[in-house]
């Protein structure tokens, strides 16, 4: 399984010839286990986060199956819909759609909140091959007849853990109910809580279960540190880092909306380029940042946890955690925006003297202490010495690149 390649999956060649072009070599793992159970049109849950290439792994079969079987969309229905959590990861999946459909002429709708329903409305009224939705814009079109489902023959729940953090299982029970009852069905999610067991079983007809490396493991190719800092230094310590070009893409994180527009700025007085995105901007100025972002035309994007969900960008070199999250599972989900599909990255953690406690939560849920870096000029021994600190300084100062192969240190250009 591991060293198999793309051309022993049994792709159609347009397919073939778009993955190809994309540049990928081989099969992600979660894409060699169910892309050819995908094929023969088995029912799948996927336990599997963003970065392992899930996406690809439910897109090629599908469109493979969409090529293999011609057929027209019904009027104001879609031959495939997929449900995704945020606009953002909608239109990412939207995309990777077109860019694995690109030798196949298929038509694409995409339907989220926040913006005109006009276009969507339009772009579903012929019907669509693919429809790639937020659920609760698509049950406002369903109840104005814009939409309907019936002719819904594959269907995707992707990040369905996150779709219920977010309170959309009414929304999704609704869907789900007005979908035809033949269809092949494929749940992805992060986490098999009891609850998304629960939503499987109901949805689902003996599936097949593929599951790749836990979250944790993702990030095996990250380097990560932490930085201990007074609060009052955070800004400096930010702007000294990105001095450094080797931080060619940084996400960097706060705890709230506010704390990112105001580090924009601030960025801003030491002409540095950076972008925010947090549930209080409209839909275009989110849209805009991430591809200012994604282009390189911006080189830090500040992002809150929730609006992060969605981002996928390739070669974010650093992962910079401005605040520590006070959710563990968050630090993992964010140091996992970088060293996507097998590259390595960075994440570097500033931690004040009041985040402590969110350092000892993030360390017990990874087992490990994260190593420290006190090389730099704000390091801030408070910060080191509050609780119950020393022990895991004193075993970490050895070696910070502990857990990272050789081939891959060498990949990382610089120390920071
Ligand atoms: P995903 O988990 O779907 O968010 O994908 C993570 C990233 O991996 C995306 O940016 C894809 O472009 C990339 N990717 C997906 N499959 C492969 C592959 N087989 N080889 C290299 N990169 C890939």
């Amino acid at each position: 399984m591991k060293n198999q390649l793309f051309s022993e999956l049994g792709l159609a060649q347009p397919i073939f010839r778009a993955v190809v072009a994309e540049g990928y070599e081989r099969p992600t793992p979660i894409q060699a286990a169910a892309i050819p159970h995908l094929i023969s049109g088995r029912d799948l849950i996927g336990c599997a986060q963003t970065g392992t290439g899930k996406t690809a792994a439910f897109a090629l079969p599908i469109l493979q199956r969409l090529s293999t079987n011609h057929k027209k969309a019904p009027p104001r229905s879609a031959r495939v819909l997929v449900l995704t959590p945020t606009r953002e990861l909608a239109a990412q999946v939207g995309l990777s759609f077109r860019t694995y459909g690109r030798y196949l002429h298929l038509s694409h709708a995409l339907v989220f909140g926040g913006v005109g329903q006009g276009p969507q409305v339009k772009s579903l009224s012929r019907g669509a091959d693919i429809l790639v939705a937020t659920p609760g814009r698509l049950l406002d079109l369903m109840n104005q007849k814009h939409a309907v489902l019936s002719g819904v023959e594959i269907f995707v729940l992707d990040e369905a853990d996150r779709m219920l953090d977010m309170g959309f299982l009414p929304d999704i029970k609704r869907i789900i109910a007005a979908l035809p009852r033949a269809r092949q069905t494929l749940l992805f999610s992060a986490t098999m809580a009891p609850e998304i067991v629960r939503l499987a079983e109901g949805m689902l007809k003996d599936p097949v279960n593929v599951s790749v490396a836990p979250p944790a493991s993702t990030v095996d190719l990250v380097e990560e540190r932490i930085l201990f800092v007074d609060d009052s230094d955070k800004r400096n310590l930010l702007s000294l880092l990105l001095k450094n070009p080797a931080i060619d893409r940084a996400l960097v994180f706060t705890r709230t909306k506010h704390g990112a527009d105001r580090l924009v700025k601030q960025l801003g007085q030491v002409a540095v380029n950076a972008k925010a995105i947090h549930g209080n901007k409209s839909q275009s100025a989110r849209t805009a940042a991430l591809e200012d972002f994604r282009v390189g035309r911006c080189r830090v994007l500040v992002a809150t946890d929730i609006a992060a969900r969605g981002i996928d960008v390739d070669d974010i070199t650093h992962v910079i955690n401005y605040d520590l999250p006070n959710e563990p599972q968050s630090y993992v989900h964010r140091i996992g925006r970088t060293a996507r599909a097998g590259a390595a990255g960075i994440a570097i953690s500033f931690c004040g003297h009041s985040e402590r406690e969110y350092l000892r939560d993030i360390e017990r849920l990874l087992k490990r202490p994260i190593p420290v870096r006190d090389d730099h000029p704000f390091h801030s021994e408070s910060a080191a010495n509050a609780v119950g600190s020393s022990a895991a300084q004193a075993r970490n100062r050895g070696n910070p690149n502990r857990k990272i192969g050789r081939k891959n240190r060498s990949r990382i250009k610089r120390r920071w």
